[in-house]
């Protein structure tokens, strides 16, 4: 199998970009399928700003309206808990991405 640089297009900038032969060996070697789509330029911004990019919400602590952020999008009417109000409720934290589930157990009202 030889491989010759071949020029191909950013899906980003639109710039021009060489694969190299080498990294065309690179990819055929990890069976790659897909051609690379962006440069090198605008990988390398992909990757800086990449891990800091996470789906959080900006919301309002139900309880002491604090601003908190939350893993998932707040459900209408729901009760959303800051962290530190979340963990006095002696709640298991859910999974990242996954509301809780119905039924979870809201704030108790206190009965005297
Ligand atoms: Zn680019
Ligand atoms: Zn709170």
């Amino acid at each position: 199998m030889e491989f010759i640089d071949r020029v191909l297009t950013c899906n980003d900038c639109g710039a021009e970009f060489i694969f190299t032969a080498g990294e065309q060996l690179f990819f055929y070697d990890k069976q790659f399928k897909n051609d690379p789509k962006h440069c090198k330029q605008c990988k390398a911004k992909r990757v800086r700003g990449g891990p800091r990019v996470r789906s959080e919400t900006r919301t309002t602590c139900s309880e002491c309206a604090s601003e908190t952020t939350v893993p998932f999008k707040p459900t209408q009417g729901r009760p959303v808990l800051c962290r530190s109000c979340f963990q006095k409720q002696g709640a298991k934290p859910t999974p990242a991405g996954q509301p809780p589930p119905e039924g979870a157990p809201e704030p108790t009202p206190d009965r005297s």
